[in-house]
């Protein structure tokens, strides 16, 4: 207690504790199932207030979360009966439009700074789901309908502020501490709390075309045929993503189509606007779909227009890889396995990648994964109490299993759910590991920082 009380000294921000106003938002993530309770948590308002939560919890012993927007898949960002510190608050961005940078604060959302940088017709690649952190996306890679053209979030991080395990604040960037800003680049949290993040701003809009087109699921193999087509040959401004999906009960979809099987795209063009038909030809030609809502829209409608369909708080879980091609055999199980899928809420996707990702070397960054052109995924949701709920992961995993090995041998960190073991992690950051070892053992050699993808020292 003295030492909790010593601590709620020295900070300016909020510390917190179990039936405090504020508690169970700030303990709150997106995954219900993932959810977990620590003892304490803080809410800081500056570096000096971070440095001195990582000396509490190191010096008491005690394990750390770190929260920035909560979506992590694995619910990594609270430590169960230790210390989280809650940066979901610092949501400030500050734009420079003739530098082209945008400084983002720790608690940032996907949607705080496509707004910000949109007033200026500015954008920097991240995610599909608005209500994403940006902290946590960036540290782990960061890719989204921009990635084509840009590269990962993280090829367009120019610097960091980072809190230490030793409770230092560094500034790491291409010549400042060179070592911690390359591990930054992808290897997730593991070297310190990051209080801000400068990022490279490109212009983007403010319109682009996108939006939703569906088909009936009995069409997927022509649809999947001509998605194959289509991005075999996409220009970078092109980023399709491909849905197996149930038709939401909205009412863009016929009522009679309400939770039957569609097959639909996602689509982001961000080029020039009158070349929007002759780019979508290949999905145009499909014809005849049940739902069209492709259109010229802001960047940041169609930032956030999957936003819906994965509110917070249910229970989820998924498997991922990444693919270098597509081919029949992976197309044919992705339908096979849709069409025997016995969770009601569940897709499969393909997630479009290639472009500005794949040119740079495989150690530009932590990140690696250059030979990674799409990402393949199979979701299910259900709700808190579902009966069924062991039924449905079991089939998840197995769906997983059956994926695999289409796989380049690696997915995503940002995507891997918590039973994903040690191995994953290596293999996801190949060749990169070893030197992600070195630099955990000159920042972080009592692995503080251990709640996420971890390195080990
Ligand atoms: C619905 C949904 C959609 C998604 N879509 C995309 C997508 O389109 N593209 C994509 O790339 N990813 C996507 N993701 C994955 C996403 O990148 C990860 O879940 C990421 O971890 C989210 O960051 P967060 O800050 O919200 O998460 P949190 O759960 O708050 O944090 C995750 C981990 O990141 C670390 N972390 C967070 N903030 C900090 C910080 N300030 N300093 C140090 N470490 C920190 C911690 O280790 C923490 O455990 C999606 C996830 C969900 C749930």
């Amino acid at each position: 207690m003295i030492a909790l009380d010593d601590l709620a000294g020295r900070v300016g921000g909020r510390l917190l504790r179990a039936g405090d106003p504020g508690w169970e938002e700030a303990i709150g993530i997106w995954n219900g199932m993932a959810a977990t309770t620590p003892a304490l948590v803080l809410q800081p308002g500056s570096a000096a207030d971070v440095a001195a939560g990582v000396g509490f919890a190191r010096d008491h012993g005690l394990p750390l979360g770190v929260k920035g927007g909560g979506h992590h898949i694995a619910g990594t960002a609270i430590a169960e009966g230790g210390l989280v510190l809650d940066l979901s608050g610092r949501r400030t961005v500050a734009v420079d439009p003739e530098a082209r940078v945008a400084h983002v604060g720790p608690g940032c959302r996907l949607a705080d700074v496509d707004r910000a940088t949109q007033a200026h017709g500015l954008a920097t690649p991240l995610g599909f789901v608005s209500e994403v952190g940006v902290a946590g996306l960036t540290l782990g890679g960061g890719l989204g309908y921009l990635t084509r053209r840009f590269g990962w979030t993280v090829d367009n991080l120019l610097e960091a502020e980072v809190v230490g395990a030793d409770g230092r604040v560094r500034v790491a960037g291409p010549d400042r501490h060179p070592d911690l800003f390359w591990a930054l680049r992808g290897g997730g949290g593991n070297f310190g709390v990051v209080t801000r993040l400068s990022l490279r701003l490109h212009p983007v809009g403010p319109d682009v075309y996108g939006g939703l087109i569906a088909w009936p699921f009995e069409r997927a193999a022509e649809v999947l045929a001509a998605y194959r087509e289509l991005t075999a040959a996409a220009p970078r401004e092109l980023a399709v993503w491909q849905l197996l999906l149930p038709a939401p009960p909205a009412p863009f979809v016929p009522a009679e189509w309400h939770g039957r099987r569609l097959c639909g795209m996602a689509v982001c063009y961000s080029g020039d606007l009158d070349d929007t038909e002759r780019v979508l030809a290949p999905i145009r030609a499909l014809g005849e779909p049940l739902v069209d809502l492709l259109g010229r829209r802001p960047y940041t409608e169609v930032q956030s227009y999957l936003d819906d369909t994965e509110p917070s708080g249910r229970h989820y879980y998924w498997k991922t890889e990444f693919l270098a091609g597509l081919d029949d055999e992976l197309l044919a199980g992705l339908r096979e396995l849709f069409a025997a899928c016995p969770i009601p809420e569940a897709d499969l996707g393909l997630l479009h990648l290639g472009g500005a990702l794949n040119e740079r070397a495989g150690d530009d960054g932590a990140v690696g994964n250059r030979d990674a052109r799409y990402v393949v995924g199979v979701k299910g949701m259900w709700s808190p109490g579902e009966p069924a709920a062991d039924r449905f992961r079991k089939w998840v995993r197995d769906a997983g299993t059956r994926l695999r090995p289409f796989s380049t041998g690696a997915t995503y960190v940002n995507f891997q759910t918590a039973d994903e073991g040690d191995g994953r992690v290596r293999a996801t950051y190949g060749a990169n590991y070893e030197r992600l070892v070195e630099v955990k053992r000159r920042y972080d050699p009592g692995n503080l920082f251990r709640g996420n993808r971890n390195i080990r020292p």
